[in-house]
């Protein structure tokens, strides 16, 4: 009988945590500790819609840990949110704080929707209503919203004058990825795209290999795949491949990033009908096609076991949060596929986050170089720890890449102590 895979999303983060922990010497205490999350909101909450009805939404907050600092992580709008997928999305960002080492625990939030079927308006309102009833949980030092998911620089704006509505004074440190008039950092929108292509380049090298002349497929066209994909472009890597929800596009001789996303900027964001490549058909299928580097910048749990043996990629960097499940993982290794995973090859964005909120707190905006020289830097020494550790105990960068995290939060935890 054909063997079932589990895609739970949170059980799923569950056996990647555990399969790390095992390697690690951790008191029984502290590993269901680390493997829980300390708080799982739920909020329903009504929104008036612009036909006069009014509408019921569900929207969570988990805040999964903060041992290291406040709680950290994105937001999404999506009509698949559940909070099995939130409380997953929460534990990779506090793995991914403490990967990158900026001083923040994990957390993530998702409201029920379809902001395709909505009016600009109706989402201001949904946001602003969520934003109301987390207003309790989140703050500067308790707990920072990001953009994720279908949420942007106007939808951290809503969420920042509504929080300080509430205060009756303005706390720009209260989201990050704001735009740049507003409290927003330079560089922090392209911000996980660059460090999805900084990292790639970091594994790249370590192969012996040249940029130059290598080729890419692209899965997502939203804020990720379209900046990793345009700076891919600027290392002279070819990018042969890119799919969205409508559609999968390929072509041989290099796709035109900026002519592909002027097309989808003129079509309700999508790249279906563009005519200077060839459609592929299931879209899904542009993720076999024979390249050098995939990245998976959609959703989660798109290489799967049923998949990833048609795999051709040599390199799978992880601009998504979750898109390989563990046995996906697993046939992926024993193939040679070197894979970059999500708490790295994606952490770029919160690390600008991060210099968004210390810049909040100065009352200070730094120069553009002066963000992405800083960026490189972390994501780099990241990419050289995890590379290292991953050598040394043989298991593959995803395992490394967990258990120096999780390293790093048990022992903020063991030091700082149990309360009370
Ligand atoms: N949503 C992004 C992520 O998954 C960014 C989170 C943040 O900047 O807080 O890493």
């Amino acid at each position: 009988m054909k063997k079932m895979e589990n895609l739970n999303p949170y059980q799923i983060a569950q056996m990647q945590f555990d399969r790390a922990a095992d390697k690690l010497d951790l008191e029984p205490w502290m590993r269901e500790f680390l493997k829980t999350p300390d708080r799982n909101v739920s909020v329903d909450f009504p929104v008036k819609m612009d036909d006069g009805s009014v509408k019921m939404f569900t929207g969570y907050r988990v805040q999964h840990n903060n041992s290291r600092g406040p709680y950290k992580g994105g937001l999404r709008f999506s009509p698949k949110v559940s909070l099995d997928e939130v409380r997953a999305l929460a534990s990779w960002m506090t793995w991914k704080t403490a990967l990158v080492d900026v001083p923040f625990g994990g957390a993530k939030g998702g409201v029920l929707c379809d902001p395709s079927k909505m009016s600009r308006a109706e989402l201001e309102r949904m946001t602003r209503r969520f934003t109301y009833e987390i207003s309790d949980i989140i703050g500067p030092d308790v707990d920072i919203p990001a953009p994720d998911v279908n949420t942007d620089a106007q939808v951290m704006s809503w969420m920042l004058d509504t929080y300080s509505m509430g205060q009756r004074r303005d706390v720009f440190g209260v989201v990050t990825g704001k735009p740049t008039f507003l409290g927003g950092s330079h560089g922090r929108d392209e911000a996980t795209g660059r460090g999805v292509v900084v990292i790639a380049m970091g594994a790249v090298k370590d192969e012996g290999l040249e940029p130059k002349g290598l080729t890419a497929v692209v899965q997502g066209f939203g804020n990720v795949g379209y900046h990793a994909a345009r700076i891919l472009v600027e290392k002279g890597v070819k990018i042969i491949g890119i799919s969205d929800i409508s559609t999968a596009i390929y072509n041989p001789d290099g796709i035109d990033v900026e002519d592909a996303k002027k097309y989808a900027k003129k079509n309700k964001l999508l790249l279906e009908g563009y005519d200077k490549a060839e459609h592929v058909s299931p879209k899904e299928s542009i993720l076999e096609v024979k390249t050098d580097i995939l990245i998976p910048a959609a959703l989660e749990n798109q290489i799967t076991m049923e998949n990833a043996g048609d795999i051709k990629a040599r390199f799978v960097v992880e601009g998504a949060n979750g898109p390989t499940t563990p046995d996906a993982d697993r046939i992926l290794y024993e193939k040679g596929i070197i894979v970059v995973p999500d708490i790295l090859a994606n952490a770029g964005g919160v690390i600008a986050s991060y210099f968004e909120w210390v810049q909040n707190i100065q009352r200070e905006q730094w120069a553009y170089e002066t963000v992405v020289g800083k960026l490189d830097e972390k994501l780099i020494s990241a990419y050289r720890n995890t590379r290292n550790l991953a050598e040394k105990e043989k298991v593959d960068m995803r395992t490394a890449a967990y258990m120096i995290a999780i390293g790093r939060v048990a022992e903020a935890t063991r030091t700082r102590g149990i309360f009370p």
